[in-house]
């Protein structure tokens, strides 16, 4: 298991389409260790493979209070949508800025496991909403595309501040 970097807005690699799995392999096991541990190392509650540079449709989402609880989503698909509210979102690819999203409320989803068993969830609320943000990383869609013009601008300047020479 490792801690990878995460690619960060304006990498181009963020805006590729994702593969669908075919292959229940250790490759997936290890994608799946590393996602876990970089999740767990950005206290945050779901990453995807695209998001560490593994161009496959697979994410991982953890919402217990103590990390004890990752899960693994393999070719995920939503089958139901149930409810739609706005959210404020943020994403460890686009740090320190947010942006709200319409997103369904209550989803079905059914995905495969790291054996290629599929299986289905019922998920409501926080988990619901971090499932639709992963899954469309696999589109190359990010919150910052959904950014009113104003906050892309802030957004522009902070990363050319960086970029600069101290
Ligand atoms: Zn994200």
């Amino acid at each position: 298991m490792a801690v990878r970097d995460i690619l960060e807005y304006p990498d181009p690699r963020l805006h590729e389409l994702s593969c669908p799995v075919d292959h229940f392999d250790d490759a997936l096991a290890r994608t799946v260790d590393d996602l876990i541990e970089t999740l767990h190392a950005s206290a945050s509650i779901g990453l995807c493979a695209p998001q560490i540079d593994v161009c496959e449709q697979v994410l991982v989402m953890d919402h217990s209070e103590d990390q004890s609880a990752p899960e693994a989503y393999v070719n995920p698909v939503i089958t139901r949508r149930r409810g739609f509210g706005l959210v404020e979102e943020r994403c460890l690819s686009v740090p320190g800025m947010s942006a709200f999203v319409f997103r369904a409320t209550a989803i079905a989803v059914r995905a495969q496991d790291l054996t290629g068993a599929t299986f289905e969830r019922t998920l409501t609320g926080m988990p619901a909403v971090c499932l639709q943000h992963e899954m469309d990383h696999f589109d190359g869609k990010l919150v910052a595309d959904r950014m009113n013009w104003f906050k892309r601008r802030r957004l522009r300047a902070a990363l050319h501040k960086t970029e600069e020479p101290a």
